[in-house]
């Protein structure tokens, strides 16, 4: 049975901040991400391995789930850690510290970040696992800003403290045949209304890395001490190098994570290049296939912002051209994307 959030905890929130705050209840998804190898043993390790930075330092655990990042804070010696999250995982949290002998340690608040109350005016850490798809899907790092700005001494550090979002373009016929041209036949029929809803979904899903056809690029990147909500609006320029001849079907997007408080600075990645984690990759399919040919490049802009209607989705838009001499195989276009 999982416990819901009680009733007077979510007076004011909407509906899908409601919805969203549940679906944290449950140990399926904590299993998931705790699982998830790369993710939790880089945020071990830039814990635990800088006990120099966490000795007897204030740590405020945004969103703490069940507490696993508070409980590496006071392994790397932190004098004392508090943990917020909103959902009713938290009351498992404190049985797990409890269970760990450090309850003392560790003060575990319910409730959301912009509304508890601290028991310190000013913390000298914050760590946070804050990240979605396409790195800003469905994030809380608008809570993580929040946190920042109200209660990071100055001086404090952010663990992690850089995000970075890469594009490429992939060669996918097998599966855009299958995800999007099914739609185009459907024991006979013509499905086609519904391949527009299909093309206007960024897919998540694992990408090989023999699929991609350009040069990895970097589109974004968000220094945590600087950025503000404002700076997650974004419309970037880009131009991506075409490595072989082949076609492009769709634009994939990842991001890296970077610990660089870190004595030795740690990082993961989410790319294709690299071990797989449960965010995999964003894939963005688009309506043209582009014939490609090396040396030549794919121009464009990414642009992404939150839904005016829910906040936590995107609304995101990728404007491409192929860059050729080649009369018969120029093209652009335009594409929008809603996740
Ligand atoms: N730190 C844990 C869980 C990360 S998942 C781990 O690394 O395993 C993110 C957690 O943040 C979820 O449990 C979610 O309920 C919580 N959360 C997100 N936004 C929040 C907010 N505004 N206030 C409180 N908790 C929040």
């Amino acid at each position: 049975m999982v416990e819901p959030i009680p009733e007077d905890k979510l007076a004011g929130l909407d509906h899908a901040e409601v919805h969203y705050f549940n679906s944290y209840n449950h140990h399926g998804i904590h299993e998931e991400m705790l699982k998830d190898e790369v993710r939790t043993k880089s945020y071990r390790d830039a814990v635990i391995n800088n006990r120099h930075l966490f000795k007897d330092k204030v740590v405020l655990d945004v969103g703490c789930g069940t507490a696993i990042l508070s409980m590496f804070a006071v392994k790397a010696g932190a004098k004392h850690v508090i943990g917020v999250d909103m959902s009713t995982i938290i009351h498992k949290a404190r049985e797990i510290v409890e269970a760990n002998h450090m309850s003392d340690k560790i003060t575990l608040l319910q409730g959301k970040m912009e509304d508890v109350e601290l028991p310190f005016p000013k913390v000298d850490i914050i760590i946070s696992e804050w990240m979605g798809y396409f790195l800003l899907y469905e994030s809380m790092l608008d809570t993580v800003l929040y946190a920042r700005d109200k209660y990071l001494d100055v001086g404090g550090l952010i663990f992690p403290d850089k995000a970075t979002i890469f594009l490429t373009g992939i060669e996918d016929g097998d599966y855009k045949d299958e995800k999007i041209g099914f739609w185009d036949n459907v024991y006979g029929f013509d499905f086609t209304p519904l391949k527009d809803s299909a093309l206007s979904e960024p897919l998540v899903d694992i990408v090989e890395m023999k699929a991609c056809v350009t040069d990895p690029i970097r589109v974004l990147t968000l220094d945590l001490y600087s950025v503000t909500i404002e700076d997650l609006a974004f419309e970037v320029p880009f131009t991506l190098n075409i490595q072989r001849s082949d076609y492009i079907h769709a634009l994939i997007a990842w991001f890296d994570i970077d610990f660089t408080a870190c004595h030795v600075p740690i990082k993961f990645s989410t790319g294709p290049h690299t071990k797989y984690t449960h965010w995999k990759q964003t894939v963005f399919y688009l309506r043209d296939v582009l014939t490609v040919e090396l040396g030549e490049t794919v121009t464009g802009v990414l642009a992404s912002k939150r839904n005016a209607k829910k906040p936590r989705d995107l609304d995101i838009k990728i404007d491409y051209k192929l860059e050729t001499e080649d009369p018969t195989r120029q093209i652009e276009g335009s594409a929008n994307y809603k996740m």
